[in-house]
Formats: C-alpha cells, structure tokens, sequence
C-alpha cells in the first residue's frame, strides 16, 4: 500500500493539524499508518443479551427500550444525574448516567437502545452505572484502540472507517499466493478490515494469524538480510592473525569447558577470515562462564593489536567485570581500564589519553564508553554484556568508534532456539551449554507468606554459620515506591529471627557511589541479609552467599527468577532458593513449581515460552527489535512456520527480487527503517 502511505493523515474528515499531533503520539503519520495500527481489543455488541441472561458482573451489551425516563437532576457537586428504565419486554433495569444529561434527549425520542456496561444485580432488581450506549442498529464489534489523551478510541474508529473505504479495491497482498495456499491465511484485504471491523470474533483469529504471520516472516526476512548483507572490512585491518588461545588457556587457574572452547574457537574463526566481521551472540546460563570467554577472545584480539570495548548496563557489573577481567588478563601483560559515570574528572582524562594513543588495551565501562570524549587508537573488538538492555542504538554508537570492529554480544538470559533466531536473527549464535564441574544444584522450595516466619528461621541459621542471604523484596508497582517498600520490609524484619542480623539495602534509586559501598560491605562479609530490589538481578557474584529468598515471586518472569537464583550457589556451600508466593492461580504455581525442579536455564525459558507464550520477549522492545504489533499474541505454531517459510523463501530468492517478493521486500524496509538499521536500504 504504497501510496497510502504517502497520504498524510490530516487528509481525513475531522483530523486537522491538531488531532493529527494527537496520532503522531501513536504513531500514526499518514493514513497507512492507521491502516496498519490494529485494536487492542474489542467490544462485542452483536449478540445483545436479555437482561435476564446477562452475565453479571462482567462488561457486556443488553438491549432494550426505555420504557420510563426521568428529567434529569443536579445533585451535589454540580453534577447532574440521569435516570431510565429499561426493559427487554421481560424484564427491567435501571441505567444511570452521570454529567451526560443532554442523552435525555436521544432518550426521549425514544426506540431501541444497547447499553454496554456492568450489570449489578440485587435480588431481582438490576441496574447498570454509566454504561456505553449505541443505537440498535449500530450492533456489532466494535475495535478498541491503544488511546491517547485527547484522543478516544471512538474517534479513531471513525478516522479507521474512513480508511477503510479509501483501501484500493485490489490491494496489493505481499504475501505470495503459494504461502498462503499453504499456511492456511487469509488475503491482505480480509485481514485488514477483519481487523478493524470484524463480523465475528472468528474473523479477529483469521486476520491476527495472518497479520502476525506476516510480521513475523517479515522481521525473520530482514534479519537475514541484515546477516547477509554485513559489510566487508576494508584491507586487513582488525584480523588475527595468530591464535593465542592456548597460551591463555594454559594460563588460566582452572581447565576451561568444551563449551567454553568451542565458543571461543567460533570468535576467533571469525575475526580471522579478514572478510565481514564477528558479529556474534555468546549466549550461556548463568556461571558458564562467558567472562573467561570473553577475555580469550580479547587476549587473542590484543596480542593482534587490536583494542577491545566492553560495555555493561550497570556500574555494579562493569566494576565487577573490570576486577575479574583485570585479574585474568593483567597478569599477562594487558592493560584494563575502567570508565563509568562516577570516576574522577582527572582520571576519565587519563583513560581517555590512554585509549587514544593505544597505552590501553580492554576499556571496560558503562554508557560512559559512548560519548563523544572516548575515541581509540585501534578499536577491534566490541563485547556488549546483557545485550537485552542495550538498544541498537547503544550498541551502534560504540561500534562507530572503530573501523568495522567485531561484535560480541554476551546474554545471561537463555532464550529457546526458536526464538534466539528470531530476535537475533542478525548474529551468530554459540551456546554455552555446559557449566564448570563441581557446580551443584541449588535446591528451590516454593513457600506461602504463612511460612515466612519459618523460612527466616531458616536464613537465621545459615547465618550463624557464617553464611549470607539475599532478600529480593516485594515491588510495589510504581518505581517511586521502590525504596518505601524495601526500607519498610528491614524494619519489620526487626521482629523476626533475623532481629539480629545485620541488614543492608540496596535499591535502584540509591547514587551509583553508595550502591558501591553497600556491595561491597556485601561482598566483605559486613552485611548478613542483603534487601534488595531487581537491580542484583544481573551479574554480581558473592560466593559466600547461599540463600536467596524472593518474595511476590509471581510478580517475576521464569527467566528473571532463574537470573535471580544465580547469584548463589557460586562457592562450595550448599545454597537454597526460597519462592515466596500467596498466589493460587494454576498457571503461576505451575510456573514457579519449573523452577522447583530444574536448574536448567534454557529448559526454563522453554516453560516460560510455553506457558506464558512470546509476548513477553517481543514486547518489551528491550531486544531493540523493531516494533512489532501483532507478532506478540501468537503462539510458537506461527513462529516455527514463519521460520521455515523465511528459509525457503530466502533460499530461491536470496536477495527477494522476484517479481512476487517484491511486497515482502518493501515490507522488510519498513519495518527495519525505524530501527536505524541502514544496512536494510
Ligand atoms: P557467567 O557466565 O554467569 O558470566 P562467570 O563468567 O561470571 O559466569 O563465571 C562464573 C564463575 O565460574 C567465575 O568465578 C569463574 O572464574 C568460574 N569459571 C569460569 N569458567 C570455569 C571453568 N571452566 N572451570 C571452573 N571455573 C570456571
Ligand atoms: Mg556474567
């Protein structure tokens, strides 16, 4: 639909320059655009109910005729209130309206009515509170649109109509007639009205298993294209030449995994082919180890004289990462450097000299790495860690710091195949699917709030044995109450066994300094219990702690809990993970009893997936995916398929350019056009 979306919005009835900032907040820029922004939901006014058989309590539509109104009147406040009767030809309701006194005038002329509200009953007298009304022969569905102040979704509808009717009589399908044949999908056409304005919820199903299909095969074509059409480096520059593996390796206090080495054999395969450069995704459970994959690579990277970038999302990590890597690497001639938001002015310059003129070798940092104050000498290699927290903005904005460099990409989150290819389409992926001997399962008990008391009876004793735990406490929704709740939680803790313990906090809105101090009284052994909210969730390792306690675990995606639960079980000690729940819905407990009986990361994210289906890895946007709108709601049939009509698509057509890609070829542009993605052009 080309041209529709050249047509700017304002084009329509009723959306001057106004209204139309009011779609740009959606954004709705041109009117295929609002062809292509589909409901949230719907409201089902085709099949009214008798007042009877409503079902009460529950949003629905009844029928029926006034049969008694009342002038309306003001009650305190000013407001005004409107009162009805309306009966079904059995039985009668009383409807009350609020402030809406000029409907007495509709009313009162009388006729047949809908009403979709709530229907309270009492006894056998029923009545309904400022319900939605419609005229009996507007039945139907009708859409319900994400909304913005200002712009109610009725209003969309109306604008939806009208580019409904402006829709092409022969629209062009970009799916090939041959996919559709035999995935079972509706045309374009059907799947874009059905959207909007469905006969039948059934139509909703048709059309949204077409839609996201296509935007699923869209987004797989364009991540391949993406992986294909990666730029050769220019001449030789950032290649190994020489495989320093082995000499790291046999410098390291302990013997690295088949995985580890397999994985770092992938990178290194990589950097030397002196074509495209690695782009790679590391992905591994937590304690596979992938910071000693991380710096082999660098090792090898370095002694070829490149300069390497490593950036984390939080100072905790990056200053984690800096003792870890510095203890592995200084030690054979390669110079770290740290920078974050909090070190010195003076010092910041000092690194940035250095990096400049070569004298460092690892930079390793947060978001600092990325001004403009930071260039290098020789950048070669960008190691991003928790890549889900990066945009691909981040994430480009360090890679233009060199020519070309390679990329690594470290996730601590397994993700199910299906989806890692989806998400990261664009990179190679090794999988670290094997943990260091010795590790030991950390056992997990799901308890309710009744045991609480026992459990910190528990910590208690683990704690005179010279043990620590962590408590991740409750959130309470809004990021401002964070602390409230946190602090709140240790002074209660005063009347328990823990009474005697002594307690830090750490939350997210304490100064980058201070959360510092609190880790590393943390890690010293000062502090027994650790209250804390999410932001431990990534990366920080004290192996003296042995007990993780989580309460409101439902509030948790699986994955994030497993992330959670890694944070003990690092030493020799025999560690526990206790769910605190209250919840009683069948599928949460079901969720939480996975993490009772496995330790397996990528068995949990397969769970999560089943029972919980994408949307969770899909809408957040924190993959920096591009934005998808349906793709959320379909389940892992749509997702298999897509995959293998992307890979037999791709393999006649690699390039798309037979004449019945071409739709799909301009789709996979415009998706991949918000991201920033160039290379798609
Ligand atoms: P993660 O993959 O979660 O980032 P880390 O890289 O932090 O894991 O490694 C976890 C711990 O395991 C570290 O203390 C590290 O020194 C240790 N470790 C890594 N690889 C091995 C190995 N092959 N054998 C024994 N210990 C290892
Ligand atoms: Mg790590």
């Amino acid at each position: 639909m080309p041209s529709l979306f050249n047509m700017p919005i304002t084009k329509l009835k009723k959306i001057g320059e106004k209204k139309a900032e009011l779609y740009a907040r959606l954004g709705i820029y041109s009117v295929g655009d609002l062809v292509r922004f589909y409901p949230r939901t719907y409201e089902d006014w085709s099949k009214p109910y008798k007042i009877a058989e409503a079902p009460e309590n529950t949003v629905c539509c009844v029928g029926g005729y006034v049969e008694h109104l009342s002038r309306p009147a003001r009650i305190k406040g000013g407001m005004t209130i409107l009162k009805l009767t309306v009966c079904d030809g059995m039985d009668r309701m009383t409807v009350t309206f609020f402030n809406q006194h000029y409907l007495y005038d509709r009313f009162s002329s009388g006729g047949d009515f809908l009403f979709y509200g709530m229907l309270k009953k009492n006894g056998y007298y029923y009545d309904m509170t400022s319900p939605a009304v419609s005229d009996m022969q507007k039945a139907g569905i009708h859409p319900i649109y994400p909304q913005t102040a200002g712009l109610p979704s009725r209003q969309i509808e109306d604008a939806a109509a009208q580019a409904m009717r402006l829709l092409p009589e022969k629209m062009n399908d970009p799916l090939p007639e041959n996919i559709r044949k035999a995935y079972d999908l509706c045309s374009l056409d059907f799947a874009i009205r059905s959207i909007h304005f469905p006969k039948s919820l059934e139509d909703v199903e048709t059309a949204r298993k077409r839609l996201s299909f296509e935007e699923l095969l869209v987004l797989q074509l364009g991540m391949a294209r993406l992986k294909s059409g990666r730029k050769e480096i220019s001449a030789a520059v950032n290649t190994i030449k020489t495989d320093y593996t082995e000499e790291f390796f046999s410098m390291l206090p302990f013997e690295p995994t088949g995985a580890q080495k397999r994985a770092v054999s992938e990178c290194i395969k990589d950097m030397s082919s002196g074509r495209v450069p690695m782009n790679r995704l590391i992905q591994g459970d937590v304690g596979s180890g992938k910071t000693a994959v991380a710096a082999a690579v660098c090792y090898s990277a370095v002694k070829n004289n490149m300069q390497c970038a490593f950036m984390a999302p939080t100072e905790i990590l990056a200053v984690q990462h800096y003792n870890s890597l510095r203890e592995l690497l200084e030690g054979c001639g390669i110079r770290v450097g740290l920078l974050t938001g909090s070190v010195k002015l003076s010092e910041k310059r000092r690194i940035c000299t250095g990096l400049e003129n070569g004298e460092i070798d690892l930079i390793i940092g947060t978001h600092a790495l990325i001004s403009d104050s930071v260039s290098f000498r020789q950048l070669g290699l960008v190691i991003t860690d928790e890549q889900h927290r990066f945009g691909v903005a981040q994430r480009s904005a360090l890679i233009s710091k060199g020519q070309s460099p390679h990329i690594m990409v470290m996730s601590a989150t397994p993700i199910p195949r299906t989806l890692a290819l989806m998400i990261f389409g664009d990179l190679d992926l090794s999988v670290l699917d094997e943990l260091p001997p010795g590790r030991q399962k950390v056992d997990t008990f799901l308890i309710d709030s009744a045991k609480r008391f026992r459990a910190f009876g528990f910590l208690k004793k683990h704690i005179d044995d010279g043990e620590q735990c962590y408590i991740v406490c409750p959130l309470v929704g809004q990021s401002e109450m964070e602390l409230e709740s946190a602090e709140e939680y240790i002074e209660k803790l005063k009347v328990t066994p823990l009474r005697d313990c002594r307690t830090g906090l750490l939350h997210g809105k304490m100064k980058a300094k201070d959360k510092e101090q609190v880790m590393e009284d943390f890690s010293e052994g000062r502090i027994d219990v650790l209250v804390s909210t999410t932001v431990i969730e990534v990366g920080v390792d004290v192996p003296n702690s042995t007990i993780m306690m989580i309460e409101n675990a439902e509030r948790f995606g699986l994955s994030q809990l497993h992330q959670l639960r890694g944070r003990v079980g690092r030493g020799k000690k025999k560690s526990y993970c206790i769910l605190v729940s209250d919840h009683q819905g069948e599928v949460t407990r079901q969720r939480l009893m996975v993490m009772c009986k496995t330790n397996d990361g990528f068995k949990i994210a397969d769970e999560d997936l089943r029972l919980r289906g994408p949307g969770d890895f899909f809408g957040s946007r924190q993959h920096g995916l591009p934005e998808l709108k349906v793709a959320s709601m379909s389940g892992m049939e749509i997702m298999e398929q897509t995959q293998t009509a992307a890979s037999e698509i791709l393999h006649d057509d690699p390039l798309l350019e037979k004449k019945e890609h071409r739709g799909l070829s301009f789709e996979t542009k415009r998706l991949f056009a918000k991201t920033g993605s160039e290379q798609l052009q």
